[in-house]
């Protein structure tokens, strides 16, 4: 399975850093991985017009449930597909902990992202104080059977909450025991089909930790936040081998 390298801008770039992060890109040649970056929603169609006819995909960080209605400030999975993505990611935990999202919310926003013809990408993740407790797998194993629809075709990220922008990286043992733990959930549910769901990991991968992390079984590929924001970051984790 191509793994995948996902970069998110959460809430960075206006249109002159967009284009700067976006264009050098769109000429990168990246063998046996596949990219995808998530800007702001503003700059999605911008990026997307940059990227088109690339090897990079581009997603919104975030879609509400319902495809339209009155719901002010939201916007939906036809909304971002229409602006040119491919992908979206729900559940992370900043939108998990700042808007209070529930598990119901992130599997309606899974589903609605499917309706619309977009891959999602699903976030879990502990807290450092849930580790600690030796809690992990219980609520990881919580938010994928809350979170994941029936029938569920979309990507997995595990983002320990506690390794997100905080220069953290969970261990290499600790990221293999539970990709494995997740993996198995997945084909528990999904039968076959699970085997074939990217779980994707996220935390502080940088350039210098992407090759060890990437090589951990049942690793798809790594959601990258702060580096993503540096288009030679992003190419060289996405380059690492
Ligand atoms: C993230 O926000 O999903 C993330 C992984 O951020 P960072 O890479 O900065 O830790």
């Amino acid at each position: 399975m191509r793994q995948l390298i996902a970069g998110t801008w959460k809430m960075h770039g206006l249109s002159r850093e967009a284009e700067a992060i976006a264009t050098p890109l769109r000429e990168a040649g990246i063998l046996g991985r596949d990219l995808l970056v998530c800007p702001p929603a503003t700059q999605i169609a911008a990026v997307a017009r940059i990227l088109a006819g690339s090897a990079v995909a581009v997603g919104g960080q975030d879609c509400h449930y319902a495809t339209h209605g009155a719901h002010t400030g939201d916007i939906s999975a036809p909304m971002l597909r229409d602006a040119g993505a491919t992908h979206v990611i729900v559940g992370h935990s900043e939108r998990r902990q700042d808007h209070h999202e529930t598990d119901d919310q992130i599997r309606g926003k899974a589903m609605a992202a499917i309706a619309a013809g977009l891959t999602p990408i699903v976030c879990v993740g502990e807290t450092g104080i849930e580790r600690e407790e030796g809690r992990e797998f219980g609520v990881v194993g919580r938010q994928l059977a809350g979170s994941l629809p029936d029938g569920f075709a979309g990507v997995v990220a595990y983002e320990p909450v506690w390794a997100i922008g905080t220069g953290r990286t969970a261990t290499e043992g600790d990221v293999a025991d539970m990709h494995a733990f997740i993996y198995g959930e997945l084909v528990r549910r999904f039968g076959a089909a699970g085997e074939g769901i990217l779980i994707l990991y996220g935390g502080s991968v940088r350039p210098a930790n992407a090759a060890a992390l990437l090589a951990v079984p049942h690793v798809g590929g790594a959601l990258v936040g702060g580096a993503s924001l540096k288009a030679e970051d992003f190419l060289a984790i996405a380059r690492a081998a």
